[in-house]
């Protein structure tokens, strides 16, 4: 059975004194058998975390990546920069990227490529808002937004990892039940089965408010084979207790 991947979000959280005690706090409390967890941290902090998190089974992420191999993009920064300092996650096509920074599919399609072409795991955000689930438009969205990673990408799809975030349940408290989750999670899995041969390899990951109470039913779906957790991955024990849910 593939292990399942939990993924912390910290977004534009942090500093270096908590950064360690977070740090410290997960690898008191994590053993070597748990499942495959990674941290996604802001990337001034990457070298930190990577000194600390050094021989772990804690693996390190970012949250963002330049489309562009490298350049006269002021204030970007490219994939291999990241993959220097150790990451081998980038979140992109996060709905705060695409919200605040009208990131489209193409480009979040384009990012995807490039963190691929520089051996690193991207993981692919697809969501709906709120207005669009209760318009039906659920399925159409998401597979619109995987289409494009999908298109670019050809067979290197399978070397992504997708995550599924409805926009409505992202830091609300809200999250989506196991059964919307899993819905989903079959539409994208088969979207993937058309694309290629090794669907069944590629982790599908639920984002949304997961918790330490909620966790453990989203998880237990059969399409379900992660975690990509904002607030609660703040809070070493709440993180911890979702990396036991998960091992
Ligand atoms: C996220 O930011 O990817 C996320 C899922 O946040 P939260 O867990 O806080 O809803």
């Amino acid at each position: 059975m593939k292990k399942k991947l939990i993924a912390g979000n910290w977004k534009m959280n942090g500093n270096l004194a908590a950064n360690e005690a977070l740090l410290k706090g997960l690898l008191t409390g994590v053993g070597q058998d748990a499942c495959q967890v990674a941290v996604c941290v802001p990337s001034v902090y990457l070298a930190q975390c990577q000194t600390l998190l050094a021989g772990s089974v804690i693996e390190l992420g970012a949250q963002d990546v330049s489309a562009h191999e490298s350049g006269a993009y002021t204030g970007e920064i490219a994939s291999a920069m990241l993959k220097e300092f150790g990451a081998r996650f980038v979140i992109v096509g996060h709905s705060e990227r695409r919200q605040y920074h009208a990131e489209t599919d193409e480009l979040v399609a384009a990012k995807a490529q490039r963190v691929l072409s520089s051996g690193i795991t991207p993981i692919v955000c697809v969501g709906e808002t709120l207005a669009e689930r209760e318009a039906g438009k659920t399925e159409e969205v998401v597979k619109r937004q995987l289409a494009a990673v999908i298109h670019t990408n050809g067979h290197c799809i399978s070397e992504v990892v997708v995550a599924y975030e409805p926009v409505w349940a992202i830091g609300t408290g809200l999250s989506a039940t196991a059964e919307q989750a899993q819905q989903v999670h079959a539409v994208l899995r088969a979207q993937l089965k058309a694309a290629t041969p090794n669907a069944d390899r590629i982790k599908l990951l639920y984002g949304g408010s997961m918790n330490a109470a909620n966790a453990k039913s989203l998880l237990a779906q059969p399409d379900i084979d992660g975690g990509l957790i904002g607030g609660a991955a703040l809070k070493a024990q709440d993180f911890l207790t979702i990396i036991a849910a998960a091992s």
